[in-house]
């Protein structure tokens, strides 16, 4: 299995330090414990993402838990258009079609986009974990544009690294990780 770089490692451990990795709160889950979940199919990583995902949303609301999840390799990175743009079959289109059923079959009006690190379907462009992470902002930008009049969608955007000896899945807001790309000695 592969291991996140060590120039990829330090950037995780700074996010953490700055607070632009947060840990998951799982009371501030929107969805009523329901989500649809776009995560990697990577085998090695999803039942991990499914499992703490699902305990987030039990830990969250009444106890009901739908983890509604599709899966394909790069999962959120799928929803940027930054990273499908030379792809010749059209992915992005075919997952939001998917997702718009998914809302609307389970009565879901919140989405969580997961990537992860290391990531094979991210290495085989050779994005670096800042680029997954710019990629990743591209796909909620998108995603809201995308369902602008569907009902009060809310996007979540989370992390999951593998260090090897344990997996750990962290939340991310696009606030923080604006004022950060903007300007990355921004301390919390
Ligand atoms: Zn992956």
């Amino acid at each position: 299995m592969n291991r996140p770089t060590e120039e990829d490692l330090q950037l995780v451990h700074r996010l953490r330090r700055q607070n632009v990795l947060e840990d998951v709160a799982s009371h501030k889950i929107n969805g009523n414990g329901r989500n649809v979940v776009i995560m990697c199919s990577d085998g090695h990583q999803s039942p991990d993402v499914i499992t703490s995902h699902s305990r987030f949303l039990q830990h969250n609301g009444d106890g009901e838990c739908c983890c509604h999840s599709h899966m394909l390799n790069g999962g959120a990175l799928l929803l940027s258009p930054m990273f499908t743009e030379t792809m010749k079959l059209p992915v992005r289109e075919v997952l939001l079609h998917q997702i718009k059923q998914s809302l609307s079959l389970k009565d879901i009006n919140t989405v969580a986009l997961y990537v992860h690190a290391p990531c094979g379907a991210a290495g085989l462009r050779k994005l670096s974990f800042i680029d997954t992470l710019v990629c990743l902002f591209d796909a909620k930008f998108s995603l809201k544009c995308h369902f602008f009049r569907f009902k009060k969608l809310h996007v979540s955007c989370f992390v999951q690294i593998d260090y090897g000896p344990k997996k750990r899945t962290y939340f991310i807001s696009r606030s923080k990780w604006e004022s950060w790309i903007r300007d990355p000695s921004y301390c919390m």
